[in-house]
């Protein structure tokens, strides 16, 4: 099969000929149709620290999409093969102590589909049938690919009641332009959405973000006044792991205001505790989706007409994956999908 490799160390993507995986027991095959590139792609491509230490050589690379099941193992039951699907990327141990209490998401031995083992930049990809989630019918075609970020985006947001509530989300990305239409479709008031870059702030608009500003342009009072706001947010989602913003986030909340951190810094952040401390925050650390509950509630939600399909801002045959990654890192997209085909 034809498959986006990470076989040397070094900067670099290869499209090659590589044997597609083998099926056990209680692994499932899947026809790959559509597959979104992620930041981590990118630091795959580009071989940084995390990924030297991180990523096993070779490996093929990819892990947001969606295909259709062509092949059972023996000992799976529940699926069926020509099922719409798209797969929760974090394999997890089954024996640790989180996994025994149904909190996989907090697995300490979680193996990454795409990262530590191979993934789906490929024709077809092999994934244990426990990481399955069929798709609800019905759902544009492609935008499975977006449910792992949008997963994340659901997580966040819903760790805390948004209704009637004002949230900051900093970070227009994939991530937070999806969270900001999330916080709208579950009741919140005002939903503030900040980046620096204004092809993403004009997205956030179109997602339903109340406000979008720059907050290099933009001072918190400013935004407050211009929102008949008071006191401060109730909820901030932090989405761009900059420093800058955590400290606007932190200067914009309300006392008693809670916060969900998914944003990745590439350093330490120096945080003044004393804001949170005085002010009574909350902070709760974010990574991945609650095994399956994330994805059940996201499912549902798409049914019930949230709309995130402005999210897909670009689209490319596999074969066309150079320019699609320089899409990505041009910053002017949001999520930019790679087709499988079959054509
Ligand atoms: P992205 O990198 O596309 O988006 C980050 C956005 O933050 C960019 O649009 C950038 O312009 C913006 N930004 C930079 N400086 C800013 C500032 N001072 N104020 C406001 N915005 C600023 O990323 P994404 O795919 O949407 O992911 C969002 C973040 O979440 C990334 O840091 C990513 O690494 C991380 N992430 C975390 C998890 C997890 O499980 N915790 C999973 C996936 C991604
Ligand atoms: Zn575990």
């Amino acid at each position: 099969m034809r498959a986006l490799v990470k076989r040397r160390p070094e900067s670099g993507l290869w499209m090659e000929e590589v044997a597609a995986g083998v099926v056990g027991p209680n692994d499932v095959m899947i026809r790959v149709r559509a597959a979104s590139i992620c930041g981590t792609d990118l630091h795959i491509w580009d071989w940084n620290d995390w990924a030297s230490r991180t990523v096993p050589l070779p490996l093929v690379v990819g892990h947001e999409f969606e295909g259709v099941i062509t092949v059972l193992g023996a000992e799976v039951n529940g699926l069926a093969v020509g099922s719409r699907v798209a797969v929760e990327g974090h394999v997890t141990c089954g024996h640790c102590r989180n996994c025994r209490a149904g909190r996989r998401h907090l697995c300490r031995n979680a193996v990454g589909i795409g990262v530590q083992r191979d993934g789906a930049f490929a024709e077809y990809v092999v994934v244990p049938a426990a990481n399955v989630y069929v798709m609800p019918p019905d759902l544009p075609e492609g935008l499975g690919s977006c449910l792992d970020p949008l997963g994340n985006a659901v997580h966040s947001a819903l760790s805390f009641d948004l209704v009637g509530e004002d949230v900051l989300v900093t970070g227009a990305g994939p991530i937070g332009l999806m969270a900001a239409a999330v916080a709208r479709f579950v009741g919140a008031r005002h939903v503030v959405v900040t980046d620096v870059n204004s092809y993403r702030l004009e997205l956030a608009r179109r997602m339903g973000a109340t406000l979008a500003v720059d907050p290099t342009a933009s001072s918190l009072g400013e935004v407050l006044e211009r929102l008949g706001m008071a006191e401060g947010f109730d909820i901030g989602l932090e989405m761009s792991g900059s420093p800058a913003a955590v400290h606007w986030m932190l200067d914009a909340m309300n006392h008693g205001g809670r916060v969900a951190l998914l944003g990745i810094p590439d350093r330490e952040i120096p945080v003044d505790f004393d804001r949170v401390i005085f002010r009574g925050l909350t902070l709760k650390g974010i990574y991945g989706r609650e095994m399956f509950e994330t994805w059940y509630r996201m499912g549902v939600m798409l049914q019930g007409g949230l709309d995130i399909t402005p999210v897909i801002t670009h689209r490319f045959p596999a074969a066309r994956f150079e320019e699609a990654f320089a899409v990505v890192r041009s910053g002017q997209c949001a999520k930019v999908v790679l087709d499988w085909g079959p054509e």
